[in-house]
């Protein structure tokens, strides 16, 4: 596999290939990889000729300057986990090397409402940090396809906006990759490396919620059943920020349901001081 660091280099490598007609699939990451990042990578290596992978963890994206502190990096394992998996080419950039101008002169993008609700609503400027990095990864390693997980829902749907605001739209097709789960249902996050035994063990009822909102969802107000899902994890020891079922489409708060329209289950609750999330499409 080869590694590069410099945006030049990767630059002149990705023209060469472009020269061969090469379909080039990109897996962005910020590393302590799992099983999920793999299965984006599988995915890649059955669609196209080359897959690259990056790992960056990116500053401007954490609200919480405690959770970039304490982000689990990897790197090692990591870059053996991409090798195994047959990964072609691993970017590893600086923060210098994504923003030589600082990460202060960040461009606005915008998002619309997406940016206010849910994960917007509760990490501010959280989807401005990562427009920034995947417009700037985008423009470096020009894909043809582009993986991303459904675990991050939402974020999915800021990118394909980003796709869009930046003329991007028709040269790079988004993949969404399914959920990846831990046997009891823990929806794999890097994150979770950081859960205490005890943590680790109550964690899956987040995913036990959600498929409780779906085996429970009926036609009209669907209020008080986000409400019970709310007080189950917060009986459980979870400090919930949400639990919301809205359209999946475009992820607006649903409040009274027709039994058709298509929709999504989404928690996002602290144990202790480590934030989950997952999602569910409900019917
Ligand atoms: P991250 O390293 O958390 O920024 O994730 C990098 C990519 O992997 C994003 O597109 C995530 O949505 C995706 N991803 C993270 N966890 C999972 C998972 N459990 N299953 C599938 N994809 C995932």
């Amino acid at each position: 596999m080869i590694i590069y660091k410099k945006e030049s280099d990767l630059r002149k490598w990705i023209e060469g290939q472009r020269e061969k007609g090469t379909i080039i699939g990109f897996v962005p990451t910020m590393g302590a990889l799992h099983q999920g990042h793999l299965s984006l990578l599988k995915t890649s290596k059955e669609n196209d000729h080359i897959t690259i992978s990056s790992i960056f963890v990116n500053p401007v994206q954490f609200n919480d300057p405690k959770d970039y502190e304490k982000y689990p990096v990897t790197i090692e394992e990591d870059i053996s986990l991409l090798e195994e998996n047959d990964c072609s080419l691993l970017f590893l950039p600086s923060v210098n090397e994504i923003y030589p101008q600082g990460t202060q002169r960040i461009r606005n993008y915008d998002l619309g409402n997406l940016e206010n609700i849910l994960e917007g609503k509760f990490r501010p400027g959280h989807f401005q940090g990562v427009c920034a990095v995947v417009h700037r990864l985008l423009d470096i390693v020009n894909p043809d396809n582009l993986y991303l997980g459904q675990k991050d829902y939402q974020q999915c749907m800021v990118i394909r906006q980003l796709i869009k605001l930046v003329g991007l739209d028709g040269k790079v097709t988004i993949n969404i990759c399914p959920t990846h789960r831990d046997p009891d249902g823990l929806a794999m996050s890097s994150r979770n490396k950081r859960l205490s035994p005890s943590e680790r063990n109550l964690a899956p009822e987040i995913y036990r919620t959600l498929k409780w909102l779906a085996e429970n969802i009926k036609t009209g107000d669907v209020n008080a059943l986000k409400q019970k899902g709310f007080d189950n994890l917060n009986e459980e020891g979870f400090r919930p920020d949400y639990v919301e079922i809205a359209d999946a489409r475009n992820l607006e708060t649903v409040h009274s349901w027709d039994g058709k329209q298509q929709i999504v289950g989404l928690v996002a609750a602290y144990l202790n001081e480590i934030r989950l999330i997952d999602n569910l499409i409900l019917n």
